[in-house]
């Protein structure tokens, strides 16, 4: 049990003294440097992302952390990974892995060592080891349509996933759920400077072969392609050509045949030449701006490739039907307006896509209905954001946080008081801040922020950003998290650095100040009509499925859900389902901003363990009992401290302990004696045995 202070620090924060920001800063630098890159708030594991291959992984690993308690061996993710697999089998509880962390911090790498670790030790057998294989290779194939190299992460997840990992009740694992959200579409059509698209433009170019680039009309060379940024094309360390060919062997393990395949690669090379039309002005006889194309060849093949008449395409993307019960009228579209309406297209084709691979890999993996099942749920989403100019997607993101934080508090302080039930000690009150007022300023039904933005969305007139910022500063200027220019009074500062299109959110992690700026359009995410119906009318099976919509027969169905309402809902059955489960968390922080080995940048700790609720968290945990442990355990590592049970001791393990502890004359109210663990509230206590230990 390598718990306390030595010259890599505490493994488990609970027994830091003092308990200061400063000393769980220092603390995890002081393993940093030691490559101890794990460290645990009692069954909390805080991972740090090495940017380096440690000697700590793989079956010898694996074998250990099976044979051992969580606290016998280092902190490792395998340890958690160990316990929760074996709840699941042998005491039949549900278990969720909730991984959070910012952007590169190694969510992702997480979620698959936890994959690779419950692979590992669960069941044999031909049919078992193909159902293993099915749900790992579903990561290459996310990754290379969900993940893009950012400025700060070469391999970044641009969407959010829940995986359901279900097994028999043997603890075989039988097959899986994946539920995804909110991709991050805008990427499709632009990226930021030394950022890239999303892997697989890069992968189909470079990988290939000549045949499959004739059939697919493109060319090898990034350079020719609009939406594929050039000073990025590539990445270091990474090989497109080849983790092509991994992606398209994964998708025939996962069972995707070759037509799907080639109808996949299809809808992907089709992204990247409606991106290539280019898009010109022209007018009309009375003088109004219109637009053209200016090279038809570019919609000519993509007529071709995914069989749809190119008129119809051309005449969608420069124009707009606007239907009446009476007439349909048909306006032309400015340039800009075209240009708008080809990018809308470019990222709802690919987003569908996405959306598309993911149920069809579910299909795949998904396991009947009737089979009584244990569940494990791993989630890999987006941590905390705060960036230079937040949008309607970090106010998203963070509202998800939000939820995750309310989760984890209520979690957390269930966990610990059903503990002291169980083993018969009285519940301690914990004070800890309640984040249920922001979750109600942003989700309630009719006052939320959200509600008043679809409000906004649905109200017929002249709408617009700042008619939504103006509704919400009328409705919240006396809410005591919400900010903005005009409700800043005497309680907030004057502050300058905000313009008069935001409004601020005093989040649990901090103050966030958000751009109204497309909120209503971001929200609205809504397609011309004659586009989803020329989609739907192409005579490809995969494209047309993506436009339900364009089905003249669907067109008078309801509007569909808005992005805010769709992840509103997505987040509360995801929310439901957490709580359905027993909660193991891993909390993943980025050392540094370079993507270096070695680097420790205290600041930039601090501010992540303020988001991920650190100190909370360990105050949470021992505001109760700092420490606990089974009685044997406890025995093995003490008795020596007395003389009744060292060198022998027949008795009981309870018993010797509190003879152990009785002769320490320590206060009573530091020690309780539960039904199968002894539980010591105050960390100096531990370390007092352990001082005991030494001098002996
Ligand atoms: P994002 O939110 O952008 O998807 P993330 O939290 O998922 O970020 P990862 O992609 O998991 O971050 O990690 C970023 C990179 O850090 C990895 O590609 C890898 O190079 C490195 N890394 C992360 N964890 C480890 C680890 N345990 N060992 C070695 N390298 C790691
Ligand atoms: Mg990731």
């Amino acid at each position: 049990m390598p718990l306390l202070e030595g010259s890599v620090g505490v493994e488990d924060l609970v027994l830091l003294e003092p308990l200061e920001e400063e000393s769980l800063l220092r603390n995890l630098q002081l393993r940093y440097e030691h490559k101890e890159i794990y460290t645990y708030i009692g069954n909390v594991v805080i991972s740090v992302n090495p940017y380096q291959q440690l000697p700590i992984y793989g079956p010898e690993f694996i074998a250990k952390y099976q044979d051992y308690t969580f606290y016998e061996l280092k902190p490792h993710i395998y340890a958690l990974a160990n316990v929760a697999y074996q709840s699941l089998r042998d005491r039949d509880r549900d278990q969720c892995i909730l991984i959070t962390g910012e952007s590169g911090a190694g969510k992702t790498e997480a979620s698959k060592l936890v994959m690779s670790y419950v692979a590992a030790v669960c069941g044999k057998g031909e049919q078992v080891n193909s159902v293993k294989e099915q749900l790992l290779q579903s990561n290459p194939v996310l990754e290379a349509f969900g993940n893009a190299k950012t400025i700060r992460n070469n391999n970044s997840s641009r969407f959010g996933k829940y995986m359901d990992i279900e097994f028999d009740f043997k603890g075989s694992p039988l097959g899986g759920v994946i539920t995804n959200y909110l991709l991050e579409k805008s990427r499709v059509v632009r990226q930021l400077q030394g950022e890239r698209n999303f892997h697989i433009f890069y992968q189909l170019l470079a990988g290939a072969d000549a045949q499959l680039l004739e059939a697919l009309k493109l060319q090898r060379d990034t350079s020719g392609y609009t939406y594929l940024n050039q000073e990025a094309s590539r990445v270091g360390g990474m090989d497109d050509a080849s983790n092509f060919s991994a992606v398209r062997s994964a998708m025939t393990v996962i069972g995707f045949s070759e037509e799907e395949i080639r109808q996949v690669l299809e809808v992907t090379a089709l992204v990247l030449k409606l991106g290539n039309v280019e898009l010109t002005d022209e007018f009309q006889a009375n003088g109004i701006p219109a637009s053209g194309i200016r090279d038809g060849r570019g919609v000519r093949e993509i007529g071709e490739m995914v069989s749809l008449d190119s008129a119809a395409l051309e005449r969608a993307l420069c124009s707009r039907t606007m239907e009446t019960s009476r007439e349909k009228v048909t306006t032309a579209l400015n340039v800009t307006q075209a240009q708008y309406a080809r990018d809308a297209l470019a990222k709802n084709i690919y987003s569908r896509l996405f959306n598309w691979i993911v149920n069809r890999i579910n299909e795949s993996i998904k396991v009947g209905s009737g089979e009584r099942k244990k569940v494990m749920g791993v989630l890999d989403i987006y941590g905390f954001e705060i960036l230079e100019d937040n949008s309607f997607e970090q106010f998203v993101i963070n509202y998800c946080n939000e939820k995750l934080q309310q989760v984890f508090i209520e979690m957390t302080l269930k966990e610990e008081q059903e503990e002291y039930k169980r083993e018969g000690i009285p519940w301690v009150k914990v004070d800890y801040f309640d984040n249920g007022i922001i979750c109600n300023l942003i989700e309630h039904n009719q006052r939320g922020i959200l509600a008043m933005l679809d409000e906004e969305c649905l109200r017929p007139g002249v709408v617009s950003d700042s008619t939504f910022l103006a509704k919400l500063n009328q409705l919240f200027c006396n809410h005591s998290h919400y900010e903005s220019k005009v409700t800043q009074n005497a309680q907030h500062q004057y502050d300058r650095s905000m313009g008069l299109g935001c409004f601020r959110i005093c989040h649990y992690a901090g103050k966030v100040t958000y751009n109204v700026n497309s909120f209503i359009d971001k929200n609205n995410d809504l397609l011309f009509r004659d586009l989803s119906q020329t989609m739907w009318k192409a005579r490809h099976p995969l494209l047309r499925s993506l436009f339900p919509e364009g089905d003249p027969k669907q067109a008078s169905l309801k509007r569909p859900p808005t992005a805010g309402a769709q992840f509103k809902s997505s987040v509360a059955i995801l929310m439901k389902n957490l709580y359905s489960k027993n909660p193991n968390y891993i909390r993943c922080i980025k050392p540094n901003e370079h993507q270096q080995r070695g680097r420790f940048s205290s600041e930039l700790v601090a501010t992540q363990a303020r988001y991920l609720g650190l100190m909370e968290n360990v105050r949470v945990r021992r505001a109760g009992y700092a420490h606990r442990q089974v009685y044997a355990h406890f025995l093995e590592r003490y008795r020596l401290l007395s003389q009744s049970t060292w060198p022998h001791w027949n008795g009981g393990a309870r018993e010797g302990v509190e003879k152990v502890l009785g002769e320490l004359n320590l206060s009573p109210q530091e020690l309780a004696y539960g039904k199968t663990k002894i539980f010591i509230r105050s960390p100096k206590t531990l370390f007092y045995l352990e001082e005991q230990r030494r001098l002996r």
